[in-house]
């Protein structure tokens, strides 16, 4: 039996249709973004994209997602193209996925299966390998009856049908078997981990995290003027990097992290939960944003969401805006930096707006500063201004009507703010 879940994409870069599910009375433009990226998540795994199809929700019929007459032109289009494989942009369950590959007669993956095969192409180190097996497992193991079937087929096995079931059990068991290995394994790993990082001492610790392709790693290379891979390509980093280093402000750790996207598998979020881990013991969170990208405010939250699933969600965060030199219409750039107060806006690729960066980290390394959160109602400009003045704002985000920020000032400017606020409550 082959290994399950091994079936890779790039043997002879494998032909691939594209579906991308529009959701009714969502923006069609959004589902062409989302389409767009999973044509770029296909490539990175190595497809030649020959087709695809945006085809709006068939609640009529919740077995194929699309519906028949859509499913059948697909058909006759895969035939046409010599696609051999199918992808969705939508979570299948496994029936409609068995579904979908009866009808259309190839292998159908669903976005997160994509998301899997590419990570388990890119993973190098053993701690990467066993996350990324682990994942894969447990999302095959519900699916395995279609699996089976195909790896059957592939295999030209004519005639062995019958043998499916019982088989079916043995794999399941030896999946399982499997699965508790490796989770001792990777139980092991994250002790040695944790060893690791207790001789970490006083250094401000930094993680950067964001939307995949935001300029993570090559941010780290410009601020700590090292040469880690960075490639224009999605998930290009699978294992957490630590620099460190002097600045003239102090020691710290900068570490680079995997980076999120739209629909992460679960199984996958919680294999990664010890790499994540690494951000979890960060002092700060420099969340890098690709602001050149049509879509940027949707990534934030994608990933704002991702850090508030694994128990970031309240960590400072600073927000950078990378890319900036993309900006290119004043405009536009006026328009965001009033959307979005507090971000710093940088190019890793320039060089634009680091001094402005690295001040910001040297204020949150001084140790007298104390971290504060404040709830100001949105018409309030003058209060703003003042915090402004009186701190360091880190981020900000609209929460229930009200502007939520959080910043670092001296005990004595955080009192002041606290007080305004008061102020501001009964006036
Ligand atoms: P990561 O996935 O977040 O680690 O992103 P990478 O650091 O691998 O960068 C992704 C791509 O964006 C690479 O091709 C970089 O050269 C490019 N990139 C990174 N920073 C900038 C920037 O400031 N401006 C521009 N124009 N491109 C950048
Ligand atoms: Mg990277």
């Amino acid at each position: 039996m082959r290994k399950p879940g091994s079936r890779t994409l790039n043997a002879a870069r494998e032909r691939v249709i594209l579906v991308g599910i529009c959701a009714p009375r969502r923006p069609r433009t959004e589902a062409e973004e989302h389409l767009e990226e999973l044509a770029r998540l296909a490539e990175t795994a190595g497809g030649q994209v020959v087709g695809s199809f945006l085809q709006e929700k068939g609640r009529k019929d919740p077995s194929t997602v699309i519906g028949r007459g859509k499913v059948e032109e697909i058909a006759r289009e895969t035939g046409r193209l010599r696609a051999g494989l199918v992808i969705f942009d939508e979570d299948l369950s496994p029936a409609q996925a068995r579904n979908l590959e009866r009808a259309l007669e190839v292998p159908v993956l669903d976005r997160a299966g994509l998301i899997l095969d590419i990570f388990a192409r890119r993973a190098r180190t053993r701690e990467a390998r066993v996350q990324v097996e682990l994942a894969q497992l447990r999302y095959l193991l519900p699916r395995l009856t279609r699996r089976w079937t195909h790896l059957e087929r592939q295999a030209g096995g004519i005639g062995v049908r019958g043998v499916g079931e019982t088989q079916l059990e043995t794999d399941r068991r030896i999946i399982q078997r499997r699965i508790a290995h490796l989770g001792r394994e990777l139980a092991g790993i994250e002790r040695e981990r944790g060893e690791r990082r207790k001789r970490r001492g006083d250094a401000l610790t930094v993680a950067l995290v964001g939307y995949t392709n935001a300029g993570k790693t090559t941010l780290l290379n410009r601020l700590t003027g090292s040469r880690a891979f960075a490639e224009d390509r999605l998930f290009a980093t699978l294992d957490p990097l630590v620099r460190r280093g002097e600045k003239e402000w102090g020691r710290f750790l900068f570490i680079d992290t995997v980076g999120f996207i739209r629909k992460l598998p679960p199984q996958l979020v919680a294999s990664f939960r010890s790499t994540l881990e690494e951000a979890r013991q960060a002092d700060v969170l420099l969340h890098v944003v690709d602001v050149g990208h049509p879509c940027f405010e949707d990534q934030v939250k994608t990933t704002r969401q991702v850090l508030s699933e694994i128990g970031l969600g309240e960590k400072t965060e600073l927000l950078v805006f990378n890319k900036s030199d993309r900006l290119t219409d004043p405009r536009t750039r006026e328009r965001i930096e009033l959307a979005w107060t507090g971000a710093v806006f940088v190019s890793a690729l320039t060089g634009e707006g680091l001094a402005d960066l690295n001040s910001r980290l040297e204020s949150l390394s001084s140790e007298e500063t104390v971290l504060g959160r404040a709830a100001v109602p949105l018409m309030a400009g003058a209060v703003l201004a003042r915090i402004h003045s009186l701190a360091t704002v880190l981020g900000s985000r609209i929460v229930d009507g009200k502007l939520e920020i959080r910043y670092r000032a001296r005990p004595q400017e955080a009192a002041a703010v606290s007080r305004l606020l008061e102020e501001a409550k009964e006036g």
